[in-house]
């Protein structure tokens, strides 16, 4: 069947499935397949649900009129999903970045919503499937698109890009993550700039924060929107208060202060308001947005527990993030302890970057770090550091955490140390 066929059908239809425990009522069920499961396999089950049709890529279950078979089912859902998005023709926004791709998203859909109706990434969708779901999600009433992209290989934004075939575009930054798949920070600004390529090539406009260096190299006969101080030549000028404990910013004459921890958090918060006076949305309606913006998902969280006040970031982690973290709690005030976790990924680099976190938590004016995972189980440890740390190999064999009083702590580690257990 060719593509405008299907896309046909898919109109007709209410959403695209991929999941037969989470069918909803005339869908598009895309059988595709894993490491331990053939989608193929349930495609009955899906139109039993209430599927409306099955695409499916294995002669055998092609059983009825509502299955259609194609030559591969991925395939397919990309296609279709590029099919849908220049059927469309509304702006699209893309986003990439080591880190604050989703916070950055999750902003710039807050501050858009304000005057367009919005459609956006939803959580972290933001892969070879997610994005193809993405952009399926979008109707005609969709007036703005906005669209994460993650890639932890080189090319992987290109594809992405040539799918979702995004109008403008925004590189939160380059940063050390996914060192394993890229090999090395030139790798990452190798592979994140695929979406510059993109937007240049298609003369787009890519957003730029004026105080990253290699943004502005980048795109520096590309056409661009900036954001920077009030006393840059940006674009748009915003000017950093403060982060005690949450960041603030003026622009113009008008003071927003968001629930974001984390001076990290002005990069992401800048850039949603630059994206929102790019698109005309008024200062006073951008900071209503940025304003009611809570974080979820254990990103940058402020809980209190008993006597102690947690930062809890254990959502993820890498070089980078890990880095700003600890720059930012350094400030904070009280008794300071770091709970910091591996982080994963980072391949033949691993030891030399757990090493750099460890010496500089230790070396900050952070007073206890408690290291937590095979990686900083093994960072070798100054004498005179010895009385402000502990070190575990994994969490099952660490502490108590009501054993901690009295503290500001910051939890933080990468999602697969799920260091958020420690508060249960
Ligand atoms: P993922 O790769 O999982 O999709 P992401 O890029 O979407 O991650 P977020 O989920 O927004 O990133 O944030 C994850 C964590 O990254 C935050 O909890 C915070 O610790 C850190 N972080 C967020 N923004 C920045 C930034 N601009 N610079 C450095 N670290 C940041
Ligand atoms: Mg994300």
């Amino acid at each position: 069947m060719e593509i405008a066929q299907i896309h046909a059908l898919f109109l007709a239809c209410k959403s695209v499935s991929t999941d037969t425990r989470k069918i909803t009522h005339n869908s598009m069920f895309f059988a595709l397949k894993g490491d331990n499961f053939n989608g193929n396999t349930y495609a009955k089950q899906a139109l039993e649900s209430g599927a409306s049709y099955a695409i499916v890529d294995e002669a055998e279950f092609n059983i009825s009129d509502k299955t259609i078979l194609v030559a591969d089912v991925l395939e397919t859902l990309q296609t279709l999903a590029s099919f849908h998005r220049s059927y469309l023709k509304l702006p699209i926004i893309a986003l990439t970045g080591s880190n604050g791709k989703t916070t950055t998203k999750e902003l710039i859909n807050a501050v858009l919503r304000q005057k367009y109706n919005t459609s956006a990434t939803i959580g972290n969708l933001n892969n070879h499937i997610g994005v193809p779901l993405t952009l399926l999600s979008m109707n005609e009433a969709t007036e703005i698109g906005i669209v994460e992209m993650g890639a932890n290989h080189k090319k992987e934004i290109e594809f992405l890009c040539h799918i979702a075939k995004p109008d403008f575009g925004y590189i939160t930054n380059f940063g050390k993550a996914h060192l394993e798949g890229f090999g090395s920070i030139e790798g990452v600004i190798e592979a994140k700039s695929e979406m510059y390529n993109f937007l240049i090539a298609h003369d787009n406009t890519i957003f730029v924060n004026a105080n990253d260096s290699i943004q502005t190299e980048k795109t520096k006969d590309a056409k661009r929107f900036t954001f920077g101080n009030s006393k840059s030549k940006s674009d748009v000028g915003i000017d950093f208060l403060n982060a005690q404990p949450f960041v603030s910013c003026k622009i113009e004459t008008i003071e927003v202060t968001s629930q974001l921890i984390g001076d990290y958090n002005f990069n992401n918060i800048a850039a949603a308001i630059a994206i929102g006076n790019y698109f005309k949305v008024e200062n006073t309606a951008i900071k209503t947005a940025i304003e009611q913006y809570t974080p979820t998902n254990n990103r940058s969280q402020i809980i209190k527990k008993g006597s102690n006040n947690i930062i809890l970031d254990a959502y993820n982690a890498n070089p980078t993030s890990m880095r700003a973290a600890l720059l930012n709690f350094e400030k904070q005030i009280g008794q300071k302890t770091a709970i910091l976790g591996d982080m994963f990924e980072l391949g033949t680099s691993a030891k030399a970057e757990h090493q750099n976190i460890a010496d500089l938590a230790l070396n900050s004016k952070i007073d206890r770090v408690i290291l937590v995972g095979e990686n900083f189980y093994n960072v070798e440890i100054n004498a005179e550091h010895i009385t402000k740390y502990k070190t575990y190999s994994d969490l099952e064999k660490s502490f108590d955490i009501s054993e901690i009083e009295n503290q500001t702590l910051l939890i933080k580690g990468s999602r697969g140390m799920a260091l958020e257990r420690i508060l249960n």
